[in-house]
């Protein structure tokens, strides 16, 4: 398959994808997706992108919480 942005070669990989859902931020690892590893586009199957958008109302079987740095841009770099 070759990417829809800049035509190289993708390839299949696990790759961990994170999410947001409404106000709430998820990590799913191991995600299936085609990748490309010259621009970084991620494809995933149908299939796939229908169990992430489901994952957000199964915060109850995370493995694991982790806790995120949050910047403000405005604060960082006034
Ligand atoms: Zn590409």
């Amino acid at each position: 398959m070759k990417c829809l942005v800049c035509g190289s070669e993708m390839v299949k990989k696990k790759i961990p994808v994170d999410l947001r859902i409404g106000d709430k931020l998820l990590v799913v690892e191991q995600v299936p997706a085609t990748v490309c590893d010259h621009c970084g586009e991620k494809v995933f199957a149908p299939t796939i992108a229908r169990k992430l958008q489901a994952l957000g109302k199964q915060r109850s079987k995370a493995q694991r919480t982790l806790r995120v740095p949050v910047f403000s841009m405005d604060n960082v770099f006034p």
